[in-house]
């Protein structure tokens, strides 16, 4: 055993790096290996069960998971990682509550920071947009749609109350699918209790570039969901985009303009910004560049894993940027990290997908699960029972099956949780909008 153990060093504590800093604990022991983990959250977000979060389904602190409960013998640092040292291989992190930076020394570097929302330029998205990324999100989208709707309840004129209780979506992949979804099912619910609410004032528009939703899924599959969120009344407009977005409309390339107060923006993501400062090879998109044993290419001690990274099947085809694919790299570079400190060969990252799951509300969903192919209630119940299987912990799974089940015989509560900003002049009342996260602290490389 070396004397002083190496320290592998994680940054990013989501489903990459928690599954990577458990299973480095269980593969080393303390005398092997001393493993940090730094997040600027000590929790991750199950983000699969997010939307339900939002919607009621759940309670919002059900669906994290406390990092600490990943890292038992380990140091856990709560901060934002800003910057790394190559030449004196040390990391840079603002820790909570604190102005100064504290270094971090490593031998190995874990990089697993996720991905952010891909915001394009599109004029009066930052102002006015909201996006589906973190537990706030979640909660304030709620909060807002409570919100339109006791101000339409009260509205005086019918074109006021209209752009009220329209909700856009944009992007139609899992996220924005689930969104639509599930906010139509969670609004269709709630104006039972508004007295001058009417199901068809109701409107749930959304907007997809592409030619179907669930792209990522069979054809057959998507069309299914397709037909399925039209029969509800979900306006789902393919082959369009949005190009404007105004507090109270929202224009799409063909033209038309709708009448619409909130627009969520779920149409894609981008890397972590911070990467772009690092010095390592990226993609054209940003995202850091491995090999096929999750290094970062031409830095032996250095691993990129999860969505920040592009790690490619044996033909070369990158692996999406899914949960279930950054815990198996997690897990897959904890085991090389600890071949190498063994002085073993790594070996590649070899993931054959187990499938694909979206909830679309009211009880239906689509799922490609090795293979079989289902779509309504059974892919519905597949897709609870698959992330009520997941959900790490014991006793986090029993929360999670007794809100499911309370849901099931209760109606939801239709109260706003308090997550959404003062009122900003100029609009009625402002939801949490991507303008509203607050700036990351610079980001330096220094080498
Ligand atoms: C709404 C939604 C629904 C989804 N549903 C599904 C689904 O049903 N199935 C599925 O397989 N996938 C789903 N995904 C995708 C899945 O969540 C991601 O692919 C997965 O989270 C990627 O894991 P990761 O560890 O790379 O990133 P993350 O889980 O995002 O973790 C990254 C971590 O890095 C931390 N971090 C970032 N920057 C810094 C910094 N500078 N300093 C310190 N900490 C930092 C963050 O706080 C975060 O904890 C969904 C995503 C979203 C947004």
């Amino acid at each position: 055993m070396p004397e002083h153990p190496p320290t592998i060093l994680i940054l990013g504590g989501g489903f990459a790096g928690a599954y990577c800093a458990q299973e480095l604990e269980r593969r080393l022991g303390p005398a092997a290996a001393s493993v940090v983990l730094v997040d600027r959250q000590n929790y991750f977000i199950f983000h699969p069960l997010l939307i339900e979060a939002g919607t009621g389904s759940l309670e919002p602190r059900h669906a994290v998971v406390p990092i600490r409960s990943f890292i038992r013998r380990g140091r856990f640092i709560m901060g934002e990682a800003v910057g790394v040292d190559w030449a004196a291989s040390q990391a840079e992190v603002l820790p909570a509550e604190s102005s100064e930076t504290i270094r971090v020394p490593f031998d190995h570097l874990v990089i697993a920071l996720g991905s952010v929302t891909r915001l394009p330029e599109v004029p009066g998205l930052r102002e006015h947009g909201l996006e589906m990324k973190s537990l706030a999100d979640a909660v304030g989208l709620r909060d807002r749609a409570i919100r339109m709707l006791e101000a339409a309840e009260s509205a005086p004129q019918p074109e006021r109350k209209c752009s009220l209780l329209h909700f856009v979506v944009v992007g139609a992949n899992f996220t924005g699918a689930e969104v639509a979804g599930e906010l139509e099912a969670f609004l269709r619910a709630a104006i039972r209790r508004y007295r001058t609410i009417r199901p068809h004032d109701l409107r749930v528009t959304l907007v997809e570039r592409s030619g179907r939703i669930l792209g990522a899924l069979d054809e057959n599959l998507s069309r299914y969901a397709e037909r399925k969120m039209r029969a509800r009344g979900i306006d789902v407009r393919l082959n369009d985009s949005v190009t404007r977005i105004e507090p109270r409309r929202v224009t799409l390339a063909s033209g038309e303009a709708l009448h619409a107060e909130t627009v969520v923006w779920a149409a894609g993501i981008a890397p972590p910004p911070m990467l772009a400062h690092l010095g390592l090879p990226l993609d054209a998109r940003g995202y850091l560049v491995c090999d096929r044993d999750l290094r970062v290419q031409g830095r032996p001690n250095v691993w990129g894993i999860g969505d920040a990274a592009v790690n490619t099947d044996a033909a070369g085809v990158a692996y999406p940027a899914t949960a279930q694919h950054a815990i198996r790299e997690g897990v897959h570079a904890a085991r090389n990290i600890a071949a190498v400190s063994r002085g073993q060969p790594t070996t590649p990252c070899d993931i054959v997908s187990q499938g694909s799951l979206a909830a679309l509300g009211c009880r239906t969903g689509v799922a490609n699960v090795f293979g079989i192919k289902l779509s309504g209630f059974a892919a519905w119940w597949l897709w609870r029972t698959v992330y009520l299987l997941k959900m790490p912990g014991v006793a986090r799974k029993l929360r999670v099956a007794i809100d499911w089940t309370l849901e099931l015989l209760f109606r939801r509560d239709y109260v706003q949780l308090g997550v959404h900003q003062p009122p900003r002049s100029g609009t009625s009342n402002p939801p949490p909008s991507l303008s509203s996260q607050s700036a990351a602290p610079p980001l330096r490389q220094t080498t």
